[in-house]
């Protein structure tokens, strides 16, 4: 077990003050928290402009680091899978997605996650437990070290997506407190303009994230536009049907800045919700209520032992083309890093797949900084 204190899941005030208990000036905070999450070092003994004895009793009451890299897959496309373990040994992945204009991090909010949508293969885990504030700070803290070197800025900036394992909107406070100690500028400055989060439909927190003042952009999983099939693919539904899930996007909408759309995710799995008439009813469903939403299409990523297959190409050009027919923004999400589970419901601390495990880290990056 780990008692020490985890100090990557501090704010800067927070630091301040824990460095003040242990009778510090409040510099030291200061220091530390950069030294924590703008250098991004993930060990005591390389803050070498703390004195000695300071970092060596800082290694008895606290650690910088939590999180252990047990493996790293590199796809084709250039998309990273990290396969980290908590101190309790829990799995946590992240994903690193290179992309033209910003790289994109994809990370996890709980280690398993307690819904059952059939699609996707992390419920095939279940809940292990919410992350803490601290440990997901650190899948980012690792993934930007291990894509740029330690502590270096990144050249075009990181867009951060909380669509890896879990349901966020279940760990809400660990989540927005990640993001304000994120934001900060002293810290990795990625501010919630920059961060989108999925919910499956945890309808009051949607309404708590309206309220919040600086909060990340909104994204919801849909993947059925009819109550009967949306409870079978996501049980979910059974306690927030889409009537409620609609409502509160409604509110939610009251608060979008100017510009800012919310996001609805299909996942489109073959022959089950990807016919012509699921499309006109998705269409009607989005427009009844008028919602200034885009839709993402996300053809399913097929994984042993889940029962479905993507839907084909056709399939999905047509379903889009009724959707715009119809006024709604359609974008099809191009599936990132399936050969190595990477992709979106493929999280399940898979082992082996064409990998390239840490040992063959390219030169000048280190994961264990
Ligand atoms: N629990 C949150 C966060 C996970 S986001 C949520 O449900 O929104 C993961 C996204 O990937 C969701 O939009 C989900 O619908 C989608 N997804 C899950 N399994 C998938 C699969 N096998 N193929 C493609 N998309 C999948």
């Amino acid at each position: 077990m780990n008692q020490r204190v985890h100090l990557t899941g501090l704010d800067h005030s927070e630091l301040v003050s824990f460095v003040e208990q242990l009778g510090l000036p409040a510099y030291r905070g200061r220091q530390i928290f950069a030294a924590l999450q703008n250098r991004r070092l993930r060990n005591f003994d390389n803050m070498t402009d703390l004195p000695k004895e300071l970092r060596a009793r800082l290694t008895q009451v606290a650690s910088a680091s939590t999180l252990t890299v047990e493996s790293r897959y590199v796809s084709e496309d250039g998309t990273r899978r990290y396969l980290m373990r908590t101190h309790d040994n829990l799995p946590v992945e992240t994903v690193f997605i290179p992309e033209e204009r910003r790289d994109t991090i994809c990370f996890s909010s709980q280690s398993g996650c307690p819904l059952q949508c059939t699609f996707c293969l992390t419920a095939q885990l279940g809940l292990l437990r919410s992350l803490t504030a601290g440990e997901i700070v650190e899948q980012i803290i690792v993934a930007l070290n291990d894509a740029y070197g330690i502590g270096v800025k990144p050249p075009r900036g990181t867009n951060l997506v909380g669509m890896g394992a879990g349901e966020p909107f279940l760990n809400f406070d660990s989540l927005l407190k990640a993001l304000r100690i994120m934001a900060s500028l002293e810290g990795l400055h990625i501010v919630p303009n920059r961060v989108t989060v999925s919910t499956a439909g945890v309808v009051p927190r949607i309404l708590d994230l309206a309220n919040v003042p600086d909060r990340p952009h909104l994204a919801i999983s849909l993947a059925a536009p009819t109550d009967e099939l949306r409870n079978e693919l996501m049980p979910i539904n059974k306690k927030w049907p889409l009537e409620v899930l609609l409502s509160a996007c409604k509110e939610f909408e009251k608060t979008l800045r100017p510009g800012e759309r919310f996001t609805f995710e299909y996942v489109m799995l073959r022959d089950v919700n990807d016919s012509e008439e699921q499309a006109r009813q998705l269409a009607n469903l989005l427009n009844r209520y008028g919602l200034q939403a885009k839709v993402n299409l996300i053809p399913h990523n097929p994984a042993d032992p889940l029962p479905y297959q993507p839907s084909s190409e056709e399939k999905v050009v047509l379903f889009r083309s009724i959707l715009e027919a119809k006024g709604i923004h359609t974008f099809v999400r191009r599936p990132r890093g399936r050969d190595i589970f990477a992709a979106c419901g493929q999280l399940a601390a898979k082992q082996g797949a064409t990998n390239q495990v840490i040992g063959s880290l390219p030169a000048g990056t280190s994961l264990s900084a």
